[in-house]
C-alpha cells in the first residue's frame, strides 16, 4: 500500500461490523482500499466474544472455537440485538457472571480488536472510522452502532449502508458496472436488497432498499441443526438441542456442511449425542429442500419483488445484479435470483472484504470533502477516481413521521413526513394545528414506518413540550424532521406564529443510557483485548 489516507490525528479506516465476521480496511491516497491483516495475517475477525471463567475475554476465532465448549459464556450474532437489550433465541439478554452485557458492549469489544489491529499495523492511533450498517437498520440500531464505536475508542465519522459500500468498491473495481444495479447482500444475519443507479462518472444514487434484518446464514445453519436433531433423536432417543455441548458442536458442523454444499453435492460429519456417535449426511438437494420448506427462498424473492416495486421498476430495467455477503455463495440463491430477475448475478470479487473496503473509501471521501484544500491532499490525490467521483447518495430506508389526531374522525393516525425512498440528507416540515382552545402543551412523537395506521409503526421517542401560554384551537405548529447523511433523525416542533421552540424528540429506542455507557467503558478499560 502506498501512502495511506490520513487525518492529522491518524489514518482513516472503514469497518464492516458484521453479524458473523468483521473486517477493518484502509485506503491509500490513490483511493485503493485494502483489508488490514492482524498479527497472524488474518483479515477476517469472527464477531464472537467468549468470557472464560475468571480470565480475560476473548474475541474472534478463539472465542468462536469456545462456543462448542462453553456456549453459555459465548456471545455471537449480537448485531441482531443492536439497540435492544436482547438478542438470544427466546428474547433473553446475555448475562455472564450476573452482569448483563449489551450488544453495544459486545460490538465494542469486536471493534476494539479491529482498532488495535489497525493501530498495530500503522504504528499509531487512528484518525477516524466509518462503520457500515445494514440498509435496513432504523435509527436506534444506527445510534447503537455509533455508541459501540465510541465505546471502542473510535472517532466515528459516520455510518453508511453496507450495500452502498459494496457498490462503491465494485463500481470502482469494474468500470463496466454502470447502469441500474440490484445489490443482493445476504450475510450471516441480515439480508439487504438495494436498487441503485451507477452513473458513468461513478455517481451512485440509491433508489430503493429493503430486506430483513433477521434473515441470514445463521438461520440456514439452524435448519441443518434441526435436521441433525431429528436424525439423531430417531437413532438415540436424545434431543441434541437439550445438550449444550452437543448443540454447540452440531451448530459448528452445520455451518461447515452448509459451506461445503456450496461447492460439493454431499457432505458428511460425525455427531456425538447422548454418548453415542453417528454419521450425518446432507446432500445439496436436501439442503435446498430445507430452505424451500422453511419459506426462505420465497421470502428472499418477495423482498426482491417489493424493492423493485418501490423503485417503480420491472426486472428487465436492471442492468446488473451484484451478489455480496457470504451466504450469497449458496447456489440456490443465484438460481432463485436468476429466475425472478432474468439476470445472471455477478459475484463481488472479494465478498468478505468489500464492505469494509467500501467503508474505508467513504471514510477517505468524507474526510477529503470536509478538509480545507491543502489538507485534503493528505487524504486523497486530487486526480484519484475516488476524489473525482460524486459523493454517494442514499435514501431513507423507512418512512418517518409523527402521530396526529384526524380532525374529521377523531382517530389518531400516523402522519408520514419523510416517505421511505426520499434521498438523504433531507429535511421536511409540515404545519399541524392545536387541537383545542386553551391548549398549553404538545406531546410530540416521532414514528418510523410506512403505514398511516399507528399499530404498524414504531414510536422512536416522544417529548411533552410547552407553548409557554394557552393557545387557541387551530394555532399553527411547525413540525420538522431532519434526516442527516448518517440517517440519524432530528425531530422538532416550533410555534407557527412566534417561531418559539416547543419540543424536540430525543430518539430513545432502548439504546444505552449515559450511566450504562459509563459502566460499560469502565468494564472495557479493565479488559486486555
Ligand atoms: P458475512 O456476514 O457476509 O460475512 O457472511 C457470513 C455468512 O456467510 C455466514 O453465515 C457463513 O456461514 C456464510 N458463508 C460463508 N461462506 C459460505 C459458502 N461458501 N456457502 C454458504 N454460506 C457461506
Amino acid at each position: 500500500m502506498s501512502e495511506i489516507a490520513t487525518l492529522p490525528d491518524g489514518p482513516l479506516v472503514g469497518i464492516d461490523l458484521g453479524t458473523t465476521n468483521s473486517v477493518v480496511a484502509a485506503v491509500d491516497r490513490a483511493g485503493i482500499a485494502t483489508a488490514i491483516p492482524d498479527e497472524d495475517g488474518e483479515r477476517i475477525l469472527p464477531s464472537v466474544v467468549h468470557f472464560p471463567r475468571g480470565g480475560e475475554p476473548m474475541v474472534g476465532a478463539q472465542a468462536k472455537a469456545m462456543a462448542a465448549v462453553d456456549a453459555g459464556r459465548t456471545a455471537a450474532a449480537f448485531k441482531r440485538g443492536m439497540g435492544e437489550r436482547t438478542f438470544l433465541a427466546g428474547g433473553a439478554a446475555f448475562v455472564v457472571d450476573g452482569r448483563e452485557v449489551r450488544p453495544e458492549e459486545l460490538s465494542a469489544m469486536v471493534l476494539t480488536r479491529l482498532r488495535l489491529t489497525a493501530e498495530a499495523h500503522f504504528g499509531r492511533p487512528l484518525g477516524g472510522a466509518v462503520i457500515t450498517v445494514p440498509a435496513y437498520f432504523g435509527d436506534p440500531e444506527r445510534r447503537a452502532t455509533i455508541t459501540a464505536g465510541e465505546l471502542a475508542g473510535l472517532k466515528v465519522l459516520r455510518v453508511i449502508n453496507e450495500p452502498t459500500a459494496a457498490a462503491i468498491v465494485n463500481g470502482l473495481d469494474d468500470p463496466s458496472s454502470s447502469g441500474r444495479i440490484l445489490v443482493f447482500d445476504l450475510g450471516g444475519g441480515t439480508f439487504d436488497v438495494t436498487v441503485m443507479r451507477v452513473g458513468d462518472d461513478r455517481s451512485l444514487v440509491v433508489e430503493a432498499t429493503g430486506g430483513d434484518h433477521r434473515l441470514g446464514g445463521v438461520d440456514f445453519d439452524r435448519l441443518i441443526v434441526d435436521r441433525m436433531a431429528q436424525v439423531a433423536a430417531a437413532e438415540t432417543g436424545v434431543d441434541l438441542r437439550t445438550e449444550l455441548a452437543a448443540l454447540a458442536d452440531a451448530t459448528a458442523k452445520a455451518e461447515e456442511m452448509k459451506k461445503e454444499l456450496s461447492r460439493t453435492t454431499t457432505s458428511t460429519r460425525p455427531l456425538t449425542v447422548g454418548g453415542r456417535s453417528l454419521s450425518f449426511t446432507l446432500t445439496r438437494a436436501d439442503f435446498e429442500a430445507l430452505l424451500d420448506e422453511a419459506g426462505y427462498l420465497q421470502e428472499i424473492e418477495d423482498h426482491i419483488v417489493a424493492v423493485l416495486e418501490d423503485a417503480g421498476l420491472e426486472p428487465a430495467a436492471l442492468d446488473h445484479v451484484l451478489f455480496v455477503g457470504g451466504s450469497s455463495r449458496i447456489p440456490a440463491m443465484a438460481e432463485r435470483v436468476r429466475a425472478c430477475t432474468g439476470r445472471e448475478p455477478r459475484f463481488s470479487r472479494n465478498p468478505d472484504e468489500d464492505v469494509a473496503r467500501g467503508a474505508a473509501m467513504v471514510a477517505a471521501k468524507t474526510a477529503h470533502e470536509a478538509a480545507p484544500p491543502g489538507a485534503a491532499l493528505a487524504i486523497l490525490d486530487a486526480s484519484s477516481q475516488l476524489a473525482l467521483m460524486p459523493a454517494p447518495r442514499d435514501v431513507a430506508s423507512r418512512g418517518l413521521g409523527s402521530t396526529v389526531v384526524d380532525e374529521a374522525t377523531g382517530a389518531t393516525v400516523n402522519q408520514i413526513i419523510i416517505p421511505a425512498g426520499t434521498p438523504v440528507p433531507c429535511r421536511e416540515e409540515v404545519v399541524n394545528r392545536a387541537l383545542e382552545d386553551g391548549q398549553t402543551h404538545l406531546n410530540l412523537d416521532l414514528t418510523e414506518g410506512d403505514s398511516t395506521d399507528v399499530d404498524f409503526v414504531r414510536i422512536l421517542g416522544e417529548h411533552l413540550g410547552s407553548f409557554g401560554r394557552p393557545v387557541k384551537k387551530g394555532h399553527p405548529i411547525r413540525v420538522s424532521i431532519e434526516y442527516t447523511a448518517d440517517q440519524l433523525i432530528i425531530c422538532q416542533a416550533y410555534d407557527g406564529e412566534t417561531g418559539a421552540f416547543i419540543a424536540e424528540v430525543k430518539v430513545t429506542g432502548g439504546g444505552m443510557s449515559d450511566s450504562e455507557k459509563e459502566s460499560a467503558l469502565e468494564q472495557l478499560a479493565r479488559y486486555r483485548l
